[in-house]
């Protein structure tokens, strides 16, 4: 069956009671106990509840997995995978990665004595030489943020798993819609389903899915452990959100595509990122391991001082941020979403005073470029 079936069906079936087509939302704290010793499957809905169980079964499914859940965030389920690690183990991060990422890795997990090494994920000697005797994962992103760089995963993991090394991909910016990274050979994907998965700027939640039973009933523990579950209210949006997956990443795409060529041809704009340009460094990799280039791209544009008025110009485009909502957002990743990446190492990566970040919608293509172009004038 093709993945965009499998999407419009998330969920479906999840109540044999009443036959419910959408799944209900079971706003419930507790179930009660058939006979002492005895359980209906569900005690208590932090460790068990059937609106999240249908959106977890769900997500599972579209990623090629064996084990799903949902968490309050995104950064709850990038938490709730880093737990799986002890202190003393180190880890490979993508350098350019959300900023929220870097925030936790660098400012939490390093007290709780997780060491970790951000490369150039896009670079393998750099992924190569990285790895140490203590490294417990290689945990990418890709594309990445903002820099839209690529990151073979299956050279990873078969770096990584010579050595016993677990593979880790946040596979937000592209979504299972457009790659699998579990089927690559990943151990762990992850997402902040507050973008493309839910789609629709209205939620906020985190999805972890696992490619073995063992390392799904690990993050099991730490979910039920930690508790950042994502609640029955959200998961029904998710799961609503999910269904239209499919339309919704063709769209992103097409857009995002046809406004990158664009871009390239504006006397404003110095340089365009985005992985389905010809010049791009890791189209190849792309076009082997994912079936398109999503709906993110960045622009460099002339001065900084263009960077304000572009943003306050812009009318239909929303300058906000976040991103793969249906809504066209634009963002300044310098100040707001990787703010808390150090200024030398943002010098390093790339994020430039220049450098703008568009989270493409699904309105029209040429409404979209006619509200750039007025701003960039
Ligand atoms: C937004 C984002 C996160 C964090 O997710 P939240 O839902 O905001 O907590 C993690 N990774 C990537 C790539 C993101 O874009």
């Amino acid at each position: 069956m093709k993945i965009s079936t499998k999407i419009v069906h998330c969920g479906v079936g999840s109540d044999p009671r009443t036959g419910a087509i959408s799944t209900p939302i079971y706003q419930n704290a507790t179930f009660r106990h058939p006979a002492l010793g005895e359980s209906t499957g569900y005690d208590y809905s932090r460790s068990q509840n059937p609106t999240r169980e249908a959106v977890e079964s769900a997500l599972a499914e579209l990623e090629g997995g064996a084990a799903g859940f949902a968490f309050a965030s995104g950064m709850a389920a990038v938490t709730a995978v880093l737990f799986l690690y002890k202190p003393g183990s180190h880890i490979i991060v993508t350098e350019d990665c959300y900023g929220g990422t870097y925030r936790v890795l660098a400012q939490l997990f390093a007290n709780l004595g997780l060491a970790v090494s951000f490369v150039d994920s896009s670079n393998l000697d750099e992924v190569g030489q990285a790895i140490q005797a203590n490294t417990a994962a290689i945990f990418v992103e890709t594309p990445t943020n903002p820099l839209m760089k690529v990151a073979d995963i299956k050279a990873i993991v078969c770096m990584a798993q010579q050595r016993g090394i677990h593979t880790i991909v946040d596979n937000t910016f592209l979504s299972p819609y457009f790659q699998q990274p579990l089927r690559l050979g990943a151990d762990i994907v992850l997402h902040s389903g507050t973008k493309y998965l839910s789609g629709h700027n209205d939620t906020v939640c985190g999805v972890v899915v696992t490619g073995s039973r063992e390392l799904g009933e690990r993050v099991k523990f730490v979910q039920n452990s930690t508790g950042s579950i994502l609640g029955p209210q959200d998961s029904w949006l998710l799961l609503r959100g999910l269904k239209t997956l499919a339309l919704r990443m063709e769209k992103h795409a097409a857009n995002a595509y046809q406004i990158a060529k664009w871009l390239q041809t504006q006397p404003n704009v110095k340089q365009v990122y985005y992985p389905g340009l010809d010049g791009h460094p890791g189209k190849a990799v792309q076009d082997a391991q994912a079936t398109g280039y999503g709906g993110m791209l960045s622009f460099e544009v002339a001065s900084p001082a263009l960077v304000p008025k572009i943003l306050s110009g812009v009318r239909l485009i929303q300058f906000a941020e976040s991103l793969g909502g249906v809504e066209s957002l634009i963002t300044f990743p310098a100040v707001q979403t990787h703010a808390d990446v150090p200024p030398e190492v943002r010098a390093r990566l790339g994020v430039s005073d220049c450098l703008l970040r568009l989270s493409v919608g699904i309105e029209d293509a040429g409404d979209l470029m006619e509200d750039l172009a007025q701003a960039l004038a």
